[in-house]
Formats: structure tokens, sequence, C-alpha cells
């Protein structure tokens, strides 16, 4: 059974792994479909969400709120999360010439109100700052935040993939704690450990939300040199701890991170999040951690 954690702001729990949207309309599955995996995922304990306004081109909420309209009821149990500023070339936007980013005050109002409409609820638990915008302007945010929380339409605030010095800038102008940023990291990339980001969420206490945890399905299939190292690793490591499979090796690996990173998982499969779930009873030595670590870079530490 999947545990929850507190958040940096002690009124948010999320379950400590978080199940991905990202990929809904690509799962083929009818609402009735889509609200049993819910319900399976729910059962498991994992009862945070992670949504973006664009996923699925703009599909993927108003696919889960069909579904979650079909028992709403459900929406207690969640703690669901999006993402806005991403503004896409898209058929729904034909205004738009070019891929952009947007944190105006009238974009995230805008953006939070068709989100709220798509995912057919009345508040967002958590709202993230998809990309860093370098036209952003941090007291422009800082009102639309204010003003999203006095209506009652978001509870906390948060970003994604932002540079430690981003973070601050935002933070700065808040009144309430940052809960997280939410950022890419797998045994192929792990930047975020190395450029201060993981060090500046440790320092903070703030879990971050670790996206792409099996990059993206790559890690299975990719064929370069790199992708086969690390594959030939996990899978020593899988058999050293009993596991069945290397995605437990690689959930294992990244929780491992003393930042205690939150995973969002991002298969449409049942029965790999069960086996995402198993992973929560590995602990990897250093060691073993490390080993993954030359296996990407291909070379051993300084
Ligand atoms: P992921 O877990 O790295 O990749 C999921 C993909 O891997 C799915 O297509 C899945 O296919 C495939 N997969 C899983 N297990 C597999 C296996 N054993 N063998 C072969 N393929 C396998 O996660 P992700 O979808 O890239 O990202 C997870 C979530 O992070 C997203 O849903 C989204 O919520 C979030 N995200 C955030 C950002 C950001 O910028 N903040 C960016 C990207 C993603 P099946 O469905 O068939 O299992």
């Amino acid at each position: 059974m999947v545990n929850q954690v507190a958040m940096v702001a002690q009124q948010l729990q999320f379950s400590e792994l978080v199940q991905g949207y990202w990929r809904l309309a690509e799962w083929g599955m009818t609402a009735q479909q889509r609200l049993a995996f819910l319900e399976q995922h729910l059962e498991l304990g994992i009862t945070t969400v992670d949504h973006a306004d664009i996923y699925g081109g703009y599909q993927c909420e108003a696919l889960f709120g069909e579904a979650l309209a079909l028992k709403p009821s459900l929406r207690q149990q969640l703690q669901i999360v999006t993402k806005c500023d991403i503004n896409l070339y898209n058929p729904k936007y034909p205004h738009r010439n070019i891929n952009h980013y947007d944190t105006s005050k009238s974009h995230i109002i805008d953006s939070v109100n068709n989100s709220l409409a798509n995912l057919r609820v009345d508040n967002i638990d958590l709202l993230l700052i998809h990309r860093p915008d370098v036209l952003m302007d941090a007291d422009e945010v800082a009102v639309a935040f204010t003003e999203l929380k006095q209506q009652g339409k978001v509870n906390h605030f948060g970003v994604s993939n932002f540079a430690p010095a981003q973070f601050d800038l935002l933070q700065s102008r808040l009144e309430q704690p940052l809960v997280t940023n939410q950022v890419e990291i797998n045994p192929l990339n792990f930047e975020v450990a190395h450029d201060g980001t993981l060090d500046q969420l440790q320092m903070k206490r703030i879990h971050p939300m670790a996206w792409s945890c099996l990059a993206g399905g790559d890690i299975f299939s990719g064929n370069s040199e790199q992708h086969v190292r690390v594959r030939t690793t996990l899978t020593e490591i899988a058999s050293e701890i009993g596991a069945d499979s290397i995605d437990q090796v690689i959930y294992a690996w990244i929780r491992r991170l003393p930042s205690n990173p939150i995973a969002i998982m991002g298969s449409g499969n049942i029965e790999r999040v069960r086996s995402a779930v198993t992973a929560l009873d590995f602990t990897l030595s250093r060691e073993q951690f490390y080993r993954v670590w030359v296996a990407s870079k291909g070379h051993g530490v300084p």
C-alpha cells in the first residue's frame, strides 16, 4: 500500500507515488475504463494525480473529468495537480503562431478556469508553472496566485523545470511556500542532481516530483551505448535485490536521493502501476546507486 507524505505546506499530503495523466489520450480507454483505472490506483493508495492543461493537445483533463463525473464522490480522495503557462500552437487556439510561454496574470487565471471546467471540479489542490518563462514578472504571478487562492480555485502553488534562482525569484514574491519543483529524474538524465536543483529542495525540505522516471519508456528500448550500459546494470541490481523488473530498480534508485523525490508514473497499465508499488519495499545501497550513476555517465566518479 502506498503511504501519504506531507508536502512543505503541512495541510497538503500527497501519495508517495503519483499517477501521471500526460498520455491518457493515447490509452484508448472508454470513460468507464478510465474510471476503473482511477479506482484501481486509488485502491493501491495512489491518491495524487498529475495533469497539465496541454496534455494530449488540451484533451486529457477533459477525458479525466468525464470519467470522474461518473463517480464524483472520488474527488474527496484525490489530490489534483495541474499546470499552466505553456501555450501551444494548436487548432484550439488558432490565433497562436508559435509555441511559447505565458505567465501573465490573465493567462494563468484563464488556464485555471479552463482546467476546472475540463476536470469538472471546484478547485485544484496544486497548480504548477509548467516551464520557466523568460518574461515572467514574479509580482504579476503573485497577484494571480493570490486571487486564485482567495477565490478558492487553487489551494497550493509550485513550479516545474525551474532552476534554483528562478524558484527563489518566484518564492520571494509569495506569502505561501512553493510546494514542489517537478523535474525530470531518471537514470539516463539526472542533471538536477548536479546543477543545484535537488540541493535547493533538500535544503528547503521540499519534495521534488520526478517526471519521466522511466525516460518515457525509452529506457526499455533505447539502443545507444548509454541505454545498454544502464539496462545491463539495472538488470544486475534487479537480481541482487530480488526485484521482478528494472522499473522497480529505477523507482528505488530515484527514491534513494536524499531530497526524497515523489515519483510520477506514466503508464496506463495497472499491472505496471502495481509493479511500481512493489518498488517501495526496495532500498539500494550506496554502491548500487553509484553503479547506475557510472553506467549512465560512462565513466567512474572523479
Ligand atoms: P514514464 O514512466 O517515464 O514513461 C511512461 C511510458 O513508458 C508509457 O508509454 C509506458 O507505456 C512506458 N512503459 C512503462 N513501463 C514499461 C515497460 N516495462 N516496458 C515498456 N514500456 C513501458 O513517464 P512519463 O509518461 O514520461 O511521465 C510521467 C508523468 O510525468 C506524466 O504523465 C506527466 O504527468 C509528468 N510529466 C511532467 C513533465 C513536466 O514538464 N512537468 C514532463 C513530462 C511528464 P504503457 O502505458 O504501455 O505502460
